[in-house]
């Protein structure tokens, strides 16, 4: 089997309120998402799909990822796509570095593979195991009754884990944390996602004022070398997301004992092969997960559901679904939020595809 053709569309996803995190710092209010379909020359057909959240988020792009596959367009068709590790090796030699650009070529490979194999995704990245997937809400930073209120409307769609984004003024985010705390219920949990923006003396001063509290704290500070010198001054669990950039970032927090729990997002790390390599490593480590993506359709949801849904409990903490904060979805089929649950399509393949009249003109197309 051979890529014969990649078809590039670009989608607008607006966002149903727009969201602020790392202390309002950052700002974004809808995404702009790429979605490649890769042909093959014996009639099966791939999705994949490139959505940073905003550009401010992440040393990544919307426009970086459709000049980017101008790049990598060349390397890849006359491929086979069922063999992703080939298919990665070969976007690596043609465009080093910039992991995002690769994740959406990577999908539609795995989406055809699953499919040649004739098996849903997450059998071809391990297998299913048992139970659901419990999803967690994102809730934008704000003041204690802001991030209370945003909690409630989670909580109405039947999310019972919360990520809270904090981070800013100690005192203030000190408030936060206790306010959040004293509202959940039995059964729910929330953990404080400062995305980056405390110095080391901030986080230590604000951790150490809530130890209490016994929540996790995600991604206090910008390096993994800060949260090491963070985590020899508080005890609380430490879950890394934005500075986990390859496999090398997850083998250095591993082996230096950075984090108990990543934020593994798929499209950061360069697509499911590399997650792949990344979770198994989780696994070996001890390490949980939230496994999920940075942004996107319910494309981007579902081929971090099937990879969720291959990885064992309770090493897959939760996942989180971009789609629930857009007003638009151009998908049909892939998961769907069941009060706060999920599961892996079981069809063969990744499950979901576009409507491709509601992604309108294609905006690139390589042929082999
Ligand atoms: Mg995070």
């Amino acid at each position: 089997m051979r890529i014969t053709r990649l078809t590039v569309w670009t989608v607008e996803l607006p966002l149903k309120r727009p969201y602020s995190l790392s202390g309002g710092r950052l700002h974004v209010d809808r995404l702009d998402s790429t979605i490649v379909r890769v042909d093959s020359d014996e009639g099966l057909t791939g999705w994949g799909e490139g959505c940073p959240w905003g550009s401010t988020y992440l040393p990544a792009f919307a426009r970086g990822i459709r000049a980017g596959l101008e790049e990598l367009a060349p390397a890849v068709l006359g491929l086979d796509p069922r063999r992703a590790d080939v298919v990665h090796r070969a976007m690596a030699v043609a465009l080093p570095g910039h992991p995002y650009v690769k994740s959406p070529i990577d999908m539609a490979c795995w989406d055809i593979a699953a499919q040649a194999a004739g098996v849903p995704l997450c059998d071809l990245l391990g297998g299913r195991t048992a139970g659901r997937l419990r999803l967690h809400s994102s809730i934008p930073s704000g003041t204690p009754a802001e991030l209370m209120a945003e909690i409630d409307l989670a909580r109405a769609e039947g999310y019972t884990m919360h990520s809270a984004k904090v981070g800013g003024d100690v005192d203030a985010d000190i408030e936060r944390m206790r306010t959040l705390d004293a509202e959940m219920a039995p059964g729910e949990d929330v953990t404080f996602d400062c995305n980056r923006s405390w110095l080391p003396a901030d986080a230590i001063a604000a951790l150490n004022a809530t130890s209490d509290l016994n929540r996790l704290v995600e991604q206090p500070c910008e390096t993994i070398e800060q949260h090491l010198h963070v985590r020899r001054h508080v005890g609380q669990p430490l879950a890394l997301d934005e500075s986990v950039q390859s496999y090398g970032d997850m083998l250095q927090a591993v082996t230096t004992g950075a984090c108990e729990v990543i934020g593994l997002k798929i499209g950061r790390v360069g697509g499911l092969t590399v997650a792949r390599r990344i979770r198994d490593l989780c696994l070996e480590a001890g390490v949980a997960m939230n496994i999920e993506d940075t942004g996107g359709s319910s494309l981007q949801a579902t081929a971090a559901a099937h990879l969720a849904q291959s990885t064992p409990e309770p090493f897959r903490r939760a996942t989180w679904l971009c789609f629930d904060h857009l007003t638009f979805d151009p998908v049909e089929g892939g998961v769907t939020n069941d009060a706060g649950w999920s599961a892996a399509p079981d069809t063969p393949g990744l499950g979901a595809q576009p409507d491709v009249d509601a992604l309108g003109t294609p905006v690139l197309q390589f042929d082999l």
